[in-house]
């Protein structure tokens, strides 16, 4: 029988990611092209949002194997205004959160935040933590997103009133699958890998950048990071 090499194995993981994505993606397509009947405004909304959900995974997928291939992944930094990615990432998630029951809130404090990112790169970080304030916030809490642009600093604010994390786990909390006990003990652990945090940790660090938290069982959680803010931005004080 023949080895499988590393370079194999991607080819067949990739082939494997690829295939479901394109059928939904067709079918998405086929709805949004009014295929299926004419679709009112709210309908086109939520297909398109889906559509362009799929899309991006397929563009993770791809850089993802690619850095898998060469062992790293060259970053594409352009300075440009993070507000539009972080209106962007809360419209994603607008749909999840009403579904799951949670007040989803923004509050952007500036006009143009002017950041050096890897704008793919950028939207995993914002992406990872919105996901993780709704997937441990119960029905009937609320996850606030705020930006704001003051003291030389793009800062971006993921609070939450879900069910916080013990003061002895958020040592390491950023290492590679780490995850945290669900606080009080209610009900199972969502499901989750403890690679996001690592993720987010790393592109921040690449963005020169920090990531901190405070976070308080049964009252919640907030992740905050800040950037620095590149010329062209307007700050404004609190
Ligand atoms: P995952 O959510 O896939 O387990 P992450 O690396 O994103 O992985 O998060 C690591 C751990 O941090 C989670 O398992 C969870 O215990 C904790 N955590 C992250 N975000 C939150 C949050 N907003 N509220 C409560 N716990 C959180």
């Amino acid at each position: 029988m023949q080895s499988t090499t590393l370079d194999d194995r991607i080819d067949d993981l990739s082939h494997d990611l690829r295939s479901p994505l394109a059928v939904a993606e067709g079918y998405l397509a086929c709805l949004l092209d009014g295929e299926c009947g004419d679709l009112n405004g709210e309908q086109r909304d939520v297909v398109g949002t889906a559509l362009e959900g799929l899309r991006r995974l397929q563009a993770f997928i791809d850089e993802g194997l690619e850095e898998a291939r060469s062992g790293t992944r060259e970053a594409d930094m352009v300075e440009e205004d993070v507000v539009p990615v972080v209106q962007d990432v809360m419209e994603m998630f607008r749909l999840m959160a009403s579904r799951r029951g949670v007040t989803l809130t923004g509050r952007i404090e500036t006009p143009v935040a002017r950041v050096l990112m890897d704008q793919a790169r950028m939207r995993r970080v914002l992406t990872n933590l919105v996901s993780n304030a709704l997937k441990y916030t119960p029905a009937g809490g609320t996850v606030s997103v705020s930006l704001a642009a003051r003291a030389g600093r793009a800062s971006v604010f993921v609070a939450d009133t879900g069910c916080g994390i013990p003061a002895e786990a958020l040592d390491g909390l950023c290492q590679r699958f780490a995850r945290a006990p669900q606080g009080r003990g209610e009900g199972p652990q969502a499901p989750g890998t403890g690679l996001g945090l690592a993720i987010v940790k790393e592109i921040l660090e690449e963005h020169g950048g920090d990531l901190w938290v405070d976070s308080h069982v049964g009252a919640g959680s907030t992740f905050a990071f800040a950037l620095p803010l590149c010329a062209g931005s307007v700050e404004v004080l609190a």
